[in-house]
């Protein structure tokens, strides 16, 4: 065998780890079933000009200076704060609902009194979680909480995750705050960029080492064998004792031996429009009335600008099925403490092979943002290099 490892797929968890053991002297054959590389990651030009994020949009933001030292290496980024608004009783307002939200859709009077019992109730707390307001003790705090819940969350996560939200894991709708002042931005790290030329550049620059050979349209189950009596990987059919990184679905990898992990998927709509504007801000949420959660304009997510036409694309949730014509691809792992036990039982059987080695959102059933994944990455190539 002419690899030291072997990475399945070629996303953020496995172009980074390949790229770990590379620089580390090691031979790497990464293989992804895809015609390209980069996963969900994925972007490229459409015919009009516009950056295209193929399988949804993907914002880059961490709080991790290693995450963003790192990825720095591999192109350069531009500052970029997004910014959503949302359609709410027919008018667009910031997302995360923060005081100017409150000011756009309550009477003055009432918008004042709401925005001084939260500053007296939280002093010092730029945000909180729409879950605790609706529990504060204060009945303005507590109503105001219903509302944003009603407003904000309740259908959206009805449509996204097709379940009631009480049904929905605490930390997903904690990924979205109310923010308690006038800060608009989505998001509230420290390091808040977008590649300037995309992300796909980026994954050609990882996965760019001399000692690493990519290999798609590769599907594993078609080269990697998993031997369950002796614990032995074979790869091409013949024993790989190497590290073997995996980052696919593992329910797959195991044949489905305890049933199928359910997750959420998209049915991702494009259109072109023929106006160099379609709408104010790069994402504009669709909490209630539409059957589609939210509308993305590529070209506001910081790339080259293009006149007279744009590109959109609307978000449809559906349940993932693996042999689908739509929804067949696995975006949102959908945490209940039953599809955790199932996903355990997988983890299990995985252990049971000491050189292979679980890394990512499919892999570990687990809802990585891209830096989360990256650092993830990271710490896995040091424990295989035994740093
Ligand atoms: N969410 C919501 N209304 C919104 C935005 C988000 O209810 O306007 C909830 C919803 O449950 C969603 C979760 O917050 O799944 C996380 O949203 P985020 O934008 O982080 O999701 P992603 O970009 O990962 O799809």
């Amino acid at each position: 065998m002419k690899y030291d490892s072997i990475v399945v797929g070629a996303g953020f968890s496995g172009a980074v780890a390949a790229r770990e053991l590379a620089e580390a002297g090691k031979t790497v054959l990464v293989i992804d079933k895809r015609a390209q590389i980069g996963g969900n990651m994925y972007d490229a030009p459409d015919s009009n000009g516009v950056l295209v994020h193929w399988y949804g949009p993907h914002i880059f933001h961490t709080s991790s200076k290693e995450v963003f030292d790192y990825l720095r290496r591999f192109s350069n980024w531009q500052p970029y704060e997004h910014r959503v608004l949302g359609r709410i009783d027919g008018k667009l307002v910031p997302i995360p609902f923060n005081f100017r939200s409150l000011d756009l859709l309550f009477p003055d009077a009432q918008a004042k009194a709401v925005k001084e019992k939260l500053t007296a109730a939280f002093p010092n707390q730029q945000k909180a979680s729409v879950l605790d307001l609706m529990n504060a003790e204060d009945e303005t705090i507590q109503s105001f909480g219903r509302y944003v819940f009603e407003k904000v969350f309740l259908h959206y996560t009805a449509k996204q995750w097709g379940t009631p939200p009480e049904q929905v894991d605490r930390s997903v709708i904690n990924r979205v705050p109310v923010v308690l002042g006038y800060d608009d931005r989505y998001f509230q790290d420290d390091f808040q960029y977008m590649p300037e030329n995309g992300f796909t550049p980026i994954f050609e620059a990882i996965l760019g080492h001399p000692s690493i050979t990519v290999r798609l349209n590769c599907e594993a189950n078609e080269v990697l064998k998993l031997d369950r009596e002796q614990g032995r990987l074979l790869f091409e059919n013949e024993e790989f004792t190497g590290p073997v990184i995996f980052t696919g679905a593992i329910d797959q990898l195991f044949g489905y031996a305890f049933g199928q992990l359910p997750y959420r998927s998209l049915n991702l709509i494009f259109e072109q429009e023929p106006v160099t504007d379609f709408q104010p801000a790069a994402v504009v949420n669709y909490p209630n009335e539409e059957a589609f959660t939210r509308i993305t304009e590529f070209k506001k997510l910081g790339g080259r600008q293009v006149e007279g036409s744009t590109t959109i694309l609307k978000e449809y949730p559906m349940q993932y099925d693996p042999m689908g014509e739509k929804g067949n691809i696995p975006y949102y792992v959908i945490s209940s403490p039953e599809n955790l036990d199932r996903y355990r039982q997988y983890a299990g059987l995985a252990g049971s092979f000491p050189n292979l080695f679980l890394c990512g959102r499919l892999a570990e059933y687990k809802y990585y943002n891209m830096d989360a994944a990256v650092l993830r990455a990271l710490q896995l190539a040091k424990t295989i290099l035994g740093r």
